[in-house]
């Protein structure tokens, strides 16, 4: 196999794109950290990089589209660069495009890419966070659930939960180098579980760790959403208000062809409980429109849930078949331009709801991290991830502020600062 080497003489550059979901991100960050610690440098853009990272996501048929196209691109380069491919990747995605870049890798195997030695877990290598305010800390990888249109169990495997102190150690570093936000990561977080420590567990040992920081997580599954970590969440000083909770259908004969283990009613009762008892919690979810056989009226039932529950955000995506997926077997008998219309459709409705639920913090003061200054504004968010926008003459990335929200728009507030500094 073709492997490219650096050394501290003669340093190689890397560029690492990255597609699909938080999961990917964080990945990208321990491949910059890995690439560095083996005398890699950053590059200063794609075409002059000597290796080529594509991190890529199977998830749906465009974001696989979308790693062919970028290899074609990188061949045309004058420049005679490396590509090596990594992420999530079915057996049949890697066959078809092993013969187009140099390297195909799995991450559990990153310490051995350019020559090294295996080791045990590639959650060792510490990730190199790409801005100094919010750090993503996967807490598990991998999935048991077999939703029957998602690939994820066979491009991640079965669920790998890490090791709680190993968890600690990584949260406790990044507060130390004065990181604000800590994002924990999972296929399905709720499901985590290490020697007698769930998941609601593992947030009161990190919110035990001194340091003013928030803490928030993705992804939940509705099926092992506890009561237990509803009532945490109410309480925590630190855990941010904020659920991604997908629900991906509103019709039950759905739901069970997805293989997702709740009914719209259970999980209408798991969305109240949360409004009911977390002041302020803001719920994103996810959902797919044109899984086969799925009629108009089941669709109906989705955009009457969607209506009915108001969500402050939504993923809304046009089913593609993916390989290996129970569904796969299924014919994909909605037309495209149907599934497109569907999702125009609950597009509609997610902007009105989105935006009648901003409106509610119009005139109020709320705290807000900002993660970015560019053009004379911060940008950042609330406690409940609500995106912000504020004027400011003064950069103040990584400070928490304290802001009257004076406009809403569907996805987004703007704000004034009440004081430089809370
Ligand atoms: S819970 Fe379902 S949708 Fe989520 S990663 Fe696992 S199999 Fe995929």
């Amino acid at each position: 196999m073709d492997k490219i080497k650096t050394t501290k003489h003669n340093k190689q550059s890397y560029w690492i794109i990255t597609y699909g979901c938080q999961m990917n991100k964080s990945d990208s960050e321990r491949i910059a950290s890995f690439l560095q610690s083996q005398n890699f440098k950053k590059a200063k853009n794609k075409k002059t990089a000597d290796l080529i990272i594509i991190n890529a996501c199977s998830v749906r048929q465009s974001a696989v589209d979308r790693v062919y196209g970028q290899i074609n691109q990188i061949k045309k380069n004058e420049k005679k660069q490396k590509i090596y491919l990594t992420g999530c990747l079915t057996e049949k995605d890697k066959q078809a495009l092993q013969p187009k870049v140099d390297l195909i890798f799995n991450i559990k195997e990153l310490s051995t890419i350019c020559g090294g030695e295996k080791i045990d877990t590639y959650f060792k290598i510490p990730p190199l966070p790409n801005n100094s305010v919010s750090v993503f800390i996967p807490i598990s990888t991998g999935c048991d659930n077999f939703c029957s249109y998602c690939v994820v169990p066979y491009t991640r495997g079965r669920e790998y939960h890490r090791p709680a102190e190993e968890i600690l150690k990584e949260v406790e570093m990044f507060i130390k180098r004065g990181f604000k936000e800590i994002i924990l990561l999972g296929q399905n977080v709720n499901s985590y579980h290490y020697k007698n420590i769930d998941f609601t567990d593992l947030l009161q040992l990190i919110e035990n760790i001194p340091g003013n920081f928030w803490i928030t997580f993705l992804t939940n599954h509705p099926k092992d959403l506890s009561e237990k970590l509803i009532d945490y969440v109410a309480e925590s000083k630190k855990v941010c208000p904020y659920f991604h909770l997908p629900v991906q259908s509103g019709d039950n004969k759905i739901l069970k062809l997805m293989n997702r283990h709740y009914t719209v009613k259970k999980y209408i009762k798991k969305v109240k409980k949360l409004r009911k008892k977390i002041k302020d919690v803001c719920i994103s979810t996810d959902i797919i429109v044109g899984i086969p056989t799925e009629t108009t009226s089941q669709f109906k039932n989705t955009a009457k849930l969607m209506k009915k529950l108001k969500f402050d955000m939504a993923y809304i995506a046009q089913y593609s078949p993916r390989p290996q997926t129970a569904l796969s077997k299924v014919k994909d008998d909605i037309p495209k331009k149907e599934k497109q219309k569907r999702e125009q459709e609950l597009i509609k409705i997610l902007e009105k709801t989105a935006l009648e639920n901003n409106k509610k913090y119009l005139g109020k003061t709320k705290v807000a991290l900002i993660t970015k200054y560019e053009k004379g504004y911060l940008f950042g968010h609330l406690k409940n991830q609500k995106q912000i926008k504020i004027s400011s003459k003064k950069d103040l990335t990584g400070e928490m502020v304290k802001v009257k929200i004076t406009q809403a728009n569907p996805y987004s507030l703007k704000g004034e600062l009440i004081y430089d500094k809370k």
